[in-house]
């Protein structure tokens, strides 16, 4: 979808509507899937150089639990969605489908888990982690803690994973 930047008055131009899953053009075996449409509520504003974008995002996908592999339902509802695009020498239009796209993939949760998302009560690898293995647990260790989420590792011991 083509938008003329000479489009873009200075109070900004508003737009709303809905691209395809088509856009996103993944492969089968990536872990996003796009289920349906994404949908948007957009403010453009036009600076110098570059154009600013606020708004939101939605859209049902389906992510790959980074456990167990298996592909769960998200809700992507991003509503504070901001972005900037900087416009080459001479640029007249942009694609808005590209800008939507890129940001949606960019806030979709990386290295998900199913039971991080209410898919699952708890991923079933996460058990058999939890049973015997022990070097993959403290590997799950370390991405709990680069994702910041304690929580969910807090309740897996609990349950009996330090015994
Ligand atoms: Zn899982």
């Amino acid at each position: 979808m083509e938008i003329l930047v000479s489009d873009i008055p200075e109070e900004g131009l508003h737009l709303e509507g809905s691209f395809p899953k088509k856009i996103f053009a993944l492969d089968p075996k990536d872990s996003i899937r796009a289920v349906g449409d994404v949908s948007y509520e957009v403010d453009i504003f036009s600076l110098e150089e570059m154009l600013a974008f606020a708004g939101q995002l939605r859209g049902e996908f389906e992510l790959q639990c980074g456990l167990c592999l298996e592909y769960f339902p998200y809700q992507a509802n991003f509503s504070m969605w901001s972005s900037e695009l900087d416009l080459e020498d001479g640029q007249r239009a942009f694609d808005l489908s590209e800008v939507v796209r890129e940001d949606t993939l960019l806030l979709l949760p990386s290295h998900p888990r199913c039971d991080e998302f209410g898919a699952t009560d708890c991923c079933p690898r996460a058990h058999l982690l939890i049973e015997g293995e022990q070097e993959p647990i403290e590997e799950v260790a370390e991405k709990e803690k680069a994702d910041d989420t304690w929580s969910a590792l807090d309740d897996w011991q609990e349950k009996g994973g330090s015994q």
